[in-house]
């Protein structure tokens, strides 16, 4: 006997954590005005997540993608050069309504996502930050522009180095980060003493953080 599917998300309103025009802090476009919208759910379980109150999608209001459309236009009066989708995991929900309500504003989509899920929507930028113990698909891997790998200990060295020899596999050079994690002096010395040995890569600082700005 089938089981009926329950009802379908709509995916013209999506579960939002956050809107908010701000500095993108870190990676390669960090310091430059965005607005970002931060969508909720989670399912990839990082123990050292900075936003778990992110994780459940259940936890927070769906917003229609043509209000938060409006609210990108308002922030790039207000000076926004671009917008992030981030979250939780936004990959997690059909992302091509929310782009094709965005397109009109003629701003550059940004997407921040640990890749575990399949691409959709339309982006002009992806930063991929993958997990080990939840390794990206490679066609993010093949298609983002910018691999950021957060760094805690040794074994997430030889994960970045991995996950670059992937990308380039697949036929992708993107960017090459290496994040420490937020207050983690030992993934600060690491990360370091590794950009230093390894021109392609480069150092990416949470400045935000260090700014107290979201
Ligand atoms: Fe947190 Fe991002 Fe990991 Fe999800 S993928 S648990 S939001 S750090």
């Amino acid at each position: 006997m089938s089981v009926a599917p329950g009802p379908q998300p709509d995916p013209a309103a999506l579960p939002v954590v956050e809107t908010f025009h701000s500095l993108q802090g870190e990676g390669l476009h960090a310091g430059r005005s965005a607005f970002f919208i931060r969508l909720a759910g989670c399912s990839v379980g990082c123990s050292w997540c900075d936003t778990k109150h992110s994780w459940a999608a259940a936890a927070h209001p769906r917003q229609e993608v043509t209000a938060l459309a409006s609210e990108a236009e308002q922030a790039a009066s207000a000076g926004a050069a671009f917008v992030v989708v981030t979250g939780g995991e936004p990959l997690h929900h059909n992302l091509t309504p929310l782009c094709v309500a965005l397109a009109p504003l003629g701003l550059p989509l940004h997407l921040e996502t640990s890749g575990v899920d399949a691409l959709s929507g339309q982006f002009d930028w992806i930063t991929l930050s993958p997990k080990a113990h939840r390794p990206p698909a490679d066609a993010l891997l093949g298609g983002c522009q910018e691999l950021k790998v957060v760094i805690h200990d040794e074994p997430d060295l030889s994960f970045a180095a991995a996950m670059a020899r992937r990308a380039e596999l697949l036929g992708n050079r993107p960017a090459l980060l290496l994040q420490p994690g937020w207050q983690s002096a030992r993934g600060e010395a690491l990360a370091v003493a590794f950009v230093r040995r390894q021109p392609r890569w480069r150092l990416s600082l949470q400045s935000h953080k260090w700014l107290s700005i979201r």
